[in-house]
């Protein structure tokens, strides 16, 4: 039977950490009973610096049920994706999966059994995506599915209306602790690992007590954390916009030219707009060409993983057919 660990990232939650503690416990007791999951599976809440009594409650729970709630203070508010990833790592070793979720219960926690499920039918990561975006108002709605685009364009992979609900098995967990990174945006780095995945869908419901830690300049923030901290090629397009004034200077050479062949122009015109159009072009592309040298730079500094492999044929001697001794000693 799978040891199953939810973890959960709660800043400033006091408004509704009692109420899905319960929630969450009633859920993993129904799945201890159904023989789904092993009563060593676990809850963890990882306290992101709150400045609330978020710890104290999280106390509390493993005070009064030590084998049911697990707790992590972080030394400060380090953002719900490192609470996140130090959650993830602090279960990796000790569960056959781990499942994350949020703290006000928007993602549906019902859709854990068919997660649990698709685990068992072998699917390392499996992502909780959203059925529908009806709850959300036209504002998040567009500009969701223009950062959607703008990343697809980008070239970053990502699971299109899938947040930070997802199941990771024990070797996704390790496969995601070999990224080295420090700047996280974990829905863009999960794909990355590979392996067998698959997709639950549910409905995200409201928030049901206290209010959103994700006010629309953190929402920008981490929108602007995605592209930068998976694709270099913000830098590429400058390059490509350098080439384009550059070679556009060439038009504006024979233009000025006619202008000034013609008669139109007073002294120094022409060479003072062709210089400006080429030299711009130049400038830029330099700037491109010096930026592909530091994107490189950038992503060997995250000293993300080669590869990972997924199955290895071996043929191991059998017990008792010892290798044979060598010769020599
Ligand atoms: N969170 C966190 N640290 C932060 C901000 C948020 O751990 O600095 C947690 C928060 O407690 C919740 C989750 O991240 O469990 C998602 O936050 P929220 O529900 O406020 O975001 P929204 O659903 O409004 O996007
Ligand atoms: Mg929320």
């Amino acid at each position: 039977m799978n040891t199953i660990y939810l973890v959960v990232p709660c800043f400033n939650e006091e408004a509704v950490l009692p109420e899905t503690a319960k929630r969450l416990h009633k859920k993993m007791k129904q799945l201890q009973k159904a023989d789904i999951i092993s009563d060593e599976s676990r809850i963890i809440f990882v306290d992101d610096g709150s400045k609330d009594r978020t710890w104290k409650i999280i106390e509390k729970l493993h005070e009064k049920l030590p084998l049911m709630f697990d707790g992590i203070k972080l030394s400060r508010n380090e953002g719900h994706q490192n609470a996140l990833f130090a959650g993830l790592m602090q279960a990796k070793g000790l569960c056959d999966a781990a499942i994350s979720l949020d703290a006000d219960l928007q993602d549906d926690i019902e859709a854990i059994d068919e997660m649990l499920a698709k685990f068992d039918e072998g699917n390392d990561i499996v992502y909780g995506v959203r059925s529908q975006r009806s709850t959300d108002t036209f504002f998040k709605r567009t500009t969701a599915r223009g950062f959607y685009k703008i990343m697809k364009h980008m070239g970053v992979e990502m699971v299109e209306d899938h947040a930070d609900f997802r199941l990771m098995s024990r070797r996704a967990l390790e496969g995601l602790s070999e990224f080295k990174e420090v700047n996280l945006f974990l829905r863009g780095m999960v794909p990355m690992i590979g392996y067998r995945s698959a997709q639950v869908f549910y409905e995200r419901g409201e928030r049901f007590a206290g209010e959103s830690k994700y006010p629309l300049r953190k929402m920008l923030a981490f929108a602007a954390q995605g592209i930068t901290s998976l694709s270099v090629r913000p830098i590429r397009l400058i390059t490509s916009l350098g080439i384009g004034i550059f070679l556009a200077s060439f038009f504006i050479l024979i233009y000025s030219l006619i202008r000034h062949l013609t008669g139109h122009t007073v002294a120094g015109w022409t060479s003072t707009v062709f210089s400006i159009w080429a030299i711009g072009g130049l400038q830029l592309l330099a700037i491109g060409v010096i930026g592909e040298y530091i994107g490189k730079i950038y992503l060997e500094t995250k000293a993300r993983p080669k590869y990972l492999i997924e199955e290895w044929l071996h043929g191991a001697p059998e017990a008792g057919d010892a290798p044979a001794k060598s010769d020599t000693d």
